[in-house]
């Protein structure tokens, strides 16, 4: 499961106090005091956002629970979503002082697409101002149907338990860490408004099941209520369902609620046997779906979502099980790189311990310590007859690059393998030097995905760089179709070399996470012709290492493209016609004549430049909305929509050049005095059409 919240709901302290209760952690850190488990990365505690995702698995009533941590900051879609993807269940975390806050919704919003199940959790009941209905309503209002099961028993100061409007009993949280809890079955020692509104509030529950249960509703008919087993199968079927989204009440703070929040998670979010199968793509063609079913006796699958350094294991990588059994000593494939690797150590993370485990399955979260070969986050590794990925082999190019310097010399050795490390644990950053000026470029998918890849190279790997200003990453495009031809007859070294392509080249629609250039085979020409004596062959028949070639001689083609230099996207290659001669046709000469035969094809076929566009959202209180808009627009912004929420905000929706949204982030602070909330991630190319001055 994973904790989903806004901003400073308590995000960090729910899970640190789970972890506390769970008998994991035997003395609690607070948030800041720098010592909670689950935010270990130093940075993320100082910028107040979790970054990246950390799996921990503890026990409670005699099931494993694994946490993961989602990354709250919105920027990094991928790693959102591929968090969102490996959940089985969330808890969503609500401050009852605030209520719904704008960025909450956008994290449910992210949940409702994965139909990930939901309990929520109304914390800092202990808060001066906070108020229990009024934001159990305001739930209801903006993210659907929210049902408490729980009601406070006192708030702010007072707050001292809950009455369980399933069983109808009060839960009182004792001790100094509310460590006790003690139950009391007789509800009458309450207030008479705390007795008068629990019981309409489980009438609303019961209610709201049984407009969705015959049975439930049956039972309720002919005897006026239901037993607590039925209410309860029918609550976790609807929870499960996404039906309804059951709300508890703690303080995670002063370690009120945990322990009822951790049976709730066991009783109503889904064990990862509640889901039949997992649905991935067939490497080969990722319009297939396959499906496999999540049993230990099925093929092997799992999903790489975080790679770490640990600092005693050395890399873990971080692996979501959905289907099959793996075994230390077993061997795993990966379709992205068709590399086998061996198992040789697995363990599951236990908070700051580590169990060595011999063997996983579907269901299980676990972490394979220093597996070797490249492997990075979004990979899929099964066995090799699953034929099965979970992510497209198609990662997003950067969009954005900027020249880094070191400040001394003893950082610029250790830089390189920090990089490289980086870029393993997020495929969407790159490095390379740049050729014309040899300075270090990192690239990446926004001006805040390398502030934030800076900021980690200060603090895990300890060097300090400097970051230049950062450069849009342009791209070429063509707008027709033709087929080209070309040959190639030249004495090499004394012999004579020969190689012949004929071609269709089109253009595909450039979409995200499209790939470069799609290479497909057609049919050989009708009529059976040669050239210098060869008849065409087609690609099936060339030898398997001429193959290689011809694919490479095509990716070089697209390298740069012919009005600036740009590399080339959405661009398809229909093979059609094959000259070569076993004795006359070397490699090389196959591999320049497909990126000549590129080359000219681009530069036929009406090439223009792509810029990168980003979406753009934004969550501004009432009194902003028009300075941000105009701005917005004086910045060239399509606006989509601008749409008042209830409480007199105003949510902004467009999508922005990105290099129209450079320093965005300091601009709105200032536009807004630091109360506009913003997100911004790739979204896609359009036309560039260059300012005219
Ligand atoms: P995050 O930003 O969502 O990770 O939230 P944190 O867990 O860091 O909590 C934000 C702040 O709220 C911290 O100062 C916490 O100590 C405080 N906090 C968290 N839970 C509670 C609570 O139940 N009651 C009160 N009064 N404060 C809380």
């Amino acid at each position: 499961i994973g904790i989903m919240a806004h901003i400073d709901a308590g995000k960090t302290t729910t899970p640190e106090r789970i972890l506390y209760y769970t008998g994991l952690i035997h003395k609690l850190g607070e948030v800041h005091d720098g010592t909670a488990t689950m935010d270990w990365m130093v940075q993320e505690q100082e910028r107040g956002i979790t970054i990246t995702s950390a799996a921990v698995t503890c026990r409670w009533l005699d099931h494993d629970i694994t946490l993961i941590d989602t990354p709250g900051h919105v920027d990094f879609t991928l790693e959102v979503e591929r968090s969102l993807r490996v959940l089985d269940g969330a808890i969503a975390v609500f401050d009852s002082v605030h209520g719904v806050e704008p960025q909450s919704e956008m994290v449910w919003k992210q949940a409702d697409r994965y139909q990930v199940p939901r309990i929520a959790f109304m914390n800092k009941l202990d808060r001066v101002g906070a108020k229990f209905l009024q934001s159990v309503e305001s739930l209801c209002e903006k993210l659907g149907a929210a049902v408490p099961i729980q009601y406070p028993i006192g708030l702010e100061q007072d707050f001292r338990g809950v009455v369980d409007l399933v069983t109808m009993e009060a839960i009182y949280f004792e001790n100094e860490d509310g460590s006790r809890v003690s139950k009391e079955p007789d509800l009458t020692a309450l207030s008479q408004e705390d007795q008068e509104t629990s019981a309409e509030l489980r009438e609303k529950l019961l209610d709201f099941l049984t407009r969705n249960d015959d049975e439930l509703l049956s039972q309720y008919l002919s005897d006026g209520d239901v037993d607590v087993g039925t209410l309860k199968k029918s609550l976790r079927q609807q929870t499960i369902d996404g039906v309804v989204v059951p709300v508890l009440c703690g303080s995670a703070l002063k370690n009120k609620g945990i322990q009822t929040l951790l049976t709730a998670t066991v009783d109503y979010l889904p064990a990862p046997s509640d889901v039949d199968q997992t649905t991935g793509m067939d490497p080969h063609n990722e319009s297939k779906l396959i499906a496999l079913k999540r049993q230990p006796n099925e093929l092997f699958s799992s999903l790489v979502f975080k790679i770490a350094n640990d600092k005693f294991a050395g890399v873990l990588t971080y692996i979501r099980i959905y289907s099959g059994t793996l075994k230390v000593g077993d061997t795993v494939y990966n379709p992205r790189t068709k590399m086998n690797h061996r198992v040789q150590k697995m363990v599951r993370m236990r908070s700051s311990e580590r169990d060595n485990i011999t063997i996983a399955e579907a269901g299980d979260i676990v972490a394979l310590v220093g597996l070797k070969g490249s492997v990075v986050t979004g990979d899929t590794l099964s066995e090799k007859k699953a034929s099965i990925i979970y992510e497209s082999l198609h990662v997003a190019e950067p969009v954005v690059a900027a020249a880094i310097e070191c400040e001394s010399i003893a950082d610029s050795a250790k830089l390189e393998n920090a990089l490289a490390r980086l870029a393993m644990e997020d495929p969407s950053f790159r490095s390379a030097e740049d050729p014309e000026t040899g300075q270090m470029l990192i690239k990446g998918m926004g001006e805040l995905h390398l502030e934030i890849m800076i900021d980690r190279l200060k603090r895990e790997f300890k060097v300090v760089t400097q970051m230049g200003a950062p450069q849009v990453s342009y791209r070429e495009t063509i707008q027709n179709e033709g087929v080209f031809e070309k040959l190639f007859e030249r004495e090499v070294a004394g012999s004579k070399q020969f190689a012949g392509l004929r071609a269709r080249v089109y253009s595909l629609p450039y979409e995200k996470n499209h790939p470069t250039l799609k290479i497909t085979v057609g049919t050989k020409n009708d009529s059976p012709h040669s050239k210098g004596n060869l008849m065409a062959i087609s690609f099936a028949e060339l030898p398997d290492h001429m193959k290689t070639a011809l694919e490479a001689g095509l990716n070089d083609g697209v390298l740069s493209g012919p009005l600036m230099g740009y590399k080339v996207i959405g661009v398809g290659v229909e093979l059609q016609d094959i000259f070569f001669d076993k004795e006359r046709s070397e490699p090389s000469a196959l591999r320049f004549v497909a990126a000549q035969l590129v080359r000219t094809a681009l530069s036929e076929l009406s090439p223009q430049v792509l810029e990168p566009t980003m979406r753009v959202e934004i969550f501004t209180p009432s009194g902003f909305a028009s300075k941000v808009t105009a701005d917005l627009k004086s910045r060239g912004t399509q606006l989509e929509s601008i749409t008042e929420q209830s409480d007199g905000s105003h949510h902004i929706r467009g999508t922005i050049a990105l290099r129209k949204a450079f320093g965005y982030a300091k601009n709105l602070r200032s536009l807004t005095q630091g109360r506009a909330q913003y997100t911004m991630h790739f979204c896609g190319y359009i036309v560039y059409n260059p300012p005219t001055s």
